[in-house]
């Protein structure tokens, strides 16, 4: 398997033969002429009565060339280096262009602001011309921040004291936890680990070794606890400031904006979702069950229901993934197939790749890449179905230009998502084995609960902690209360909490890093459990309709790409229709337990 695997490697020569060819610098310099001529021919002139749509027009398509041109080298760079980290000329290729992007980035950013100070009459009266519709959403989503803008020398002034403020505490933080190290006596071997190795030993089928193993990554959080609640606490006062600041009613408030949501729809979904607790609750008392153990721990609920021996070669894994796809659409098959054929994919593990898996759409004209590192796991095929349908995606929505090509955050993991579901169904289907075909759909509850009821906790510990917040300091106590009792509310009885999980919110790295992350994660699964409900009771009809949302990237708002859908995100029983898959594929793992365990007693039930 080795050797097949080492041929899985991406060819990058249709961006840039080398780091060294020299189209890299014709193409960045290029791009600075560009950004110099944009300046010097818009700066200033969108305040003009006479600047028309046409002229707008040509503006943000300029706009568009020249961060197609700049891209395309800062791809490059990235897939380079995440092929292989420890070659410095990679680094340095990387860096140079990452400092380009900025300077870049710092040299463009007067357009949105005189776009956004545009006055509302005659920025309607612009984008009422036809010549604009396919900016029209961009332009209307630059401008929903106009409220919450300060002025240029505020809005500079913000940056710097940042540097120094919010960012040196993310920095303080992602280099405090990169830097634990955890002694761990293992089967007779005492060694240092990293933090990543010990949460991935959840998965191993030996309960004290996973309790173990979650413990000492927990207790070395709260060794640090001084650190990690200063960090918590500032992050939370700036952002609580912030809000104040730009006008924001609610800390939240900003990132619906960002992700073109409203407060409504959000709540809504986060209620169904606690309504449905008791679903996840079911689950863990069956998982507890197919462990037999007395009593479920947090620390059990990743343990593994079948010692997984199986190993799929890549070769296999390629072909289940696109029988997948091609069963659901032969178009999706033939655009996955071709990741493979035109070698745009790198799965091969080599020493110095990056860990992980992702992929990469870089612009509209450029096809998408895709890293993963094959180790022949079921989690590792179910993670290239994953990653092949955010190609997917990023293929059907290169019709889209340049600032409407990637989905919002929302929205960015439905093809993904949607592609897993494929393969969980294909593989059931043909999977004989019940012990396997259990671990099968064990694997998709597990993944669904940490998506959405996870997800949904850890949004909800966020907005207590910025409420608290906003009315007094929290003490480390505090925040291992607040985080205690939400999570006891998922619980309920059917999970112990191991008393180290206290600690359990001082590494969850999106609060510091992005605000209000997390239910994006639960709203783009249970986008996906509903459509999938969709494409199961209509498929003929669904299938087309499912293109023409991908294919629209992020051209509108989720609303209305989804209204396009027949789907309401306001509408509960949408968000319910998510959580009725969830009892569906429960119903069959009981059923599957009920049988072995007539079998076991001689076919009685
Ligand atoms: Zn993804």
């Amino acid at each position: 398997m080795r050797e097949n695997l080492q041929t899985v490697d991406w060819d990058l020569s249709r961006l840039y033969t080398a780091p060294s060819d020299p189209a890299i610098d014709t193409d960045l310099q290029a791009a600075q002429e560009a950004v110099r001529e944009f300046r010097e021919r818009y700066r200033g002139k969108l305040m003009d009565e006479a600047f028309s749509a046409a002229e707008l027009h040509q503006a943000v398509a300029a706009l568009e060339d020249l961060q197609e041109r700049v891209l395309k080298t800062y791809w490059y760079a990235q897939l380079l280096f995440s092929a292989d980290t420890e070659t410095d000329t990679h680094k340095a290729l990387l860096q140079r262009i990452r400092e380009f992007f900025t300077a870049l980035r710092h040299e463009i950013l007067f357009f949105d602001l005189e776009v956004i100070a545009i006055p509302e009459d005659r920025f309607e009266k612009l984008l009422a011309d036809p010549l604009l519709s396919e900016y029209r959403h961009y332009l209307q989503h630059v401008r929903v921040f106009k409220p919450h803008t300060l002025s240029e020398k505020e809005e500079q002034l913000i940056n710097l004291k940042d540097l120094t403020g919010k960012n040196a505490f993310v920095q303080l933080f992602e280099e405090l936890t990169a830097s634990f190290r955890y002694r761990l006596d293992l089967e007779g071997e005492v060694r240092d680990y990293t933090g990543e190795e010990l949460l991935a030993m959840l998965h191993r089928p030996e309960a004290d070794i996973r309790e173990r193993a979650f413990s000492a990554f927990l207790e070395r959080h709260g060794e640090h606890a001084l650190v990690l609640s200063s960090v918590f606490n500032n992050i939370l006062l700036d952002h609580g400031g912030e809000c104040r600041l730009r006008g924001y009613g609610h800390p939240i408030a900003a990132t619906h904006l960002t992700n073109e949501l409203t407060h409504e729809a959000i709540e809504g979904m986060m209620q169904v979702s606690e309504e449905n607790y008791g679903l996840a609750q079911e689950y863990f008392r069956l998982k507890a069950q197919l462990l037999g153990l007395p009593e479920l721990k947090n620390s059990d609920i990743y343990a593994p229901v079948v010692s997984e021996s199986r190993v799929v070669a890549f070769p296999a894994a390629k072909a289940v993934v696109l029988r997948a796809y091609r069963a659901f659409s032969p178009q999706l098959g033939e655009i996955a197939e071709r990741f493979f054929a035109e070698s745009r994919i790198d799965a091969s593990v080599r020493p110095g790749k990056t860990g992980g898996a992702f992929c990469a759409g870089m612009t509209p004209s450029l096809p998408p890449y895709v890293l993963t590192n094959y180790t022949g796991t079921l989690r590792d095929v179910a993670t290239l179905a994953h990653e092949l349908g955010h190609g997917i995606h990023f293929t059907l929505s290169g019709k889209q230009r340049l600032v409407n090509y990637h989905a919002v955050l929302p929205m960015a993991e439905t093809a993904s998502v949607f592609g897993e579901m494929l393969l969980t169904t294909l593989l059931l289907s043909e999977e004989n084995e019940p012990r396997v075909r259990m671990a099968i759909l064990c694997a998709k509850i597990e993944d669904i609960i940490a998506t959405t009821f996870r997800q949904n906790v850890l949004t909800r510990f966020e907005l207590k902690a910025h409420d608290a917040r906003a009315k007094a300091l929290l003490t480390p106590e505090a925040f291992c209360n607040l985080w205690w009792e939400e999570n006891a509310r998922l619980f309920g009885d059917a999970v112990t909490m191991i008393p180290p999980y206290r600690w359990g919110w001082s590494y969850i790295s999106h609060f510091v890093h992005s605000r209000f992350y997390c239910y994006s994660y639960v709203f783009g699964e249970l986008l996906v459990l509903s459509l999938f409900q969709q494409y199961r009771q209509e498929p003929e009809a669904f299938v087309p309709r499912y293109l023409a949302l991908l294919s629209a990237g992020g051209s509108d708002s989720p609303p209305n790409l989804l209204a396009r859908m027949g789907i309401d995100v306001n509408d509960r029983d949408f968000w319910q229709q998510g959580y009725d898959l969830v009892r569906d594929l429960l119903e069959q793992l009981t059923s599957l337990i009920n049988d072995e365990h007539g079998a076991g007693h001689g076919g009685t039930q």
